[in-house]
């Protein structure tokens, strides 16, 4: 893929490290590349960040036919940038434009391109600890026409984000609300695509567990509302007797690269295993016979978020004794280790951009 460059004349001035938050400053470019029936996808640039001129009509504000991807890179101790397992992303947004009617994008173009524009903005990298570039690819439809129908023309954009430390003070315990009334997704549906209209869905329910106090919603199965799916924007597991518990992949739920990655982590350190449906009344009773030890989500925000609380319908618990479990630990630190090149990569999940 051929990328032609164009860079700007008047770079920002980078924020103050230690008050990032997340996704409210965007750096110096973006990568952006068209897609026209007939001719593929073409004109791979960067250029300066700026914004789009779209005709009001264009598709993708109507319809909603769009999706994205979320992955970060990291600055090494010696100074390195790396990106973890990009090709997953790549491989996962051919998963989603099949379901949403985008035309499939080639995993290499995919990988170059997040890795060029990284390269290009890199002294963008945060380096604080716990801080990392954020970073957002995702597809709209741009047919300036209202019929409801696949666009023939696309946009695919890459915006970088400096993102800040997710915890600032060691990893902290959030309270779960498992949502009874609204669902998120269902079999069939388009649970399994990173696609905005997940995010639309979810919000009120959302919106009902924060006015509550609580930080996060576990959605339940759409059709008997109780087999345990996922977290919002993370998947989840429970340690269970000893063994490491998360619901399979069921076609509506987000196939999480964070997920695989704990999943194979615990596997090397031979820790049991478990893809498989989960009934809410399972962990309801692991949690009052005493054999439910953990609770956490994972996602590439936060990696681990341990879960000290849930809430379901009128029951509150606590989660062991309110703590980080040992687990979850052991996975944040191994994972964060590895992303930021402080400890070995056994795996070779490390893609190195400069
Ligand atoms: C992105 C996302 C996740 C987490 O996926 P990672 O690849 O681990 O970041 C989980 N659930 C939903 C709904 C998501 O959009």
């Amino acid at each position: 893929m051929k990328i032609q460059v164009t860079k700007t004349t008047t770079p920002k001035e980078k924020p103050d490290a230690k008050n990032l938050g997340f996704g409210k400053v965007f750096t110096d470019h973006m990568f952006i590349m068209n897609y026209t029936e007939g001719k593929g996808w073409h004109d791979a640039r960067i250029v300066p960040y700026q914004p789009l001129s779209l005709d009001p009509s264009t598709m993708v504000f109507h319809y909603g036919q769009e999706m994205f991807e979320g992955l970060k890179a990291y600055r090494s101790a010696d100074g390195k940038t790396y990106l973890f397992r990009p090709e997953m992303n790549a491989r996962r947004t051919n998963a989603t434009n099949k379901r949403l009617c985008i035309p499939e994008l080639p995993e290499g173009d995919f990988v170059e391109a997040v890795k060029a524009v990284v390269d290009i903005d890199s002294d963008w990298v945060p380096t604080e600890p716990g801080t990392a570039l954020y970073i957002r690819p995702f597809i709209i439809a741009t047919d300036a026409f209202l019929g409801v129908a696949p666009s023939k023309t696309y946009l695919f954009i890459i915006i970088l984000s400096p993102s800040g430390a997710y915890y600032k003070n060691g990893l902290a315990p959030v309270g779960i609300w498992i949502e009874d009334e609204y669902v998120r997704a269902v079999r069939g549906g388009m649970g399994f695509a990173k696609t905005g209209g997940n995010y639309a869905v979810s919000l009120a329910g959302q919106v009902k567990a924060h006015d509550d106090g609580y930080s996060q919603v576990l959605w339940l199965d759409g059709v008997e509302r109780k087999y345990i799916e996922e977290v919002g924007a993370m998947n989840i597991f429970f340690k269970i007797n000893g063994k490491i518990v998360t619901p399979m992949l069921n076609g509506s739920i987000l196939p999480g690269i964070t997920r695989d990655s704990v999943l194979q982590l615990c596997r090397a350190w031979g820790l049991p295993t478990e893809e498989r449906r989960i009934d809410v009344a399972e962990i309801l009773e692991a949690q009052k016979n005493g054999t439910l030890e953990e609770v956490f989500g994972t996602g590439t925000a936060a990696v681990i978020s341990p879960v000290g609380k849930l809430r379901y319908k009128d029951d509150v618990f606590t989660i062991g004794d309110g703590t980080i479990g040992e687990v979850s630990q052991k996975l944040y630190d191994a994972i964060t280790g590895i992303q930021t090149g402080a400890m070995e990569d056994p795996f070779n999940w490390r893609t190195q951009v400069c």
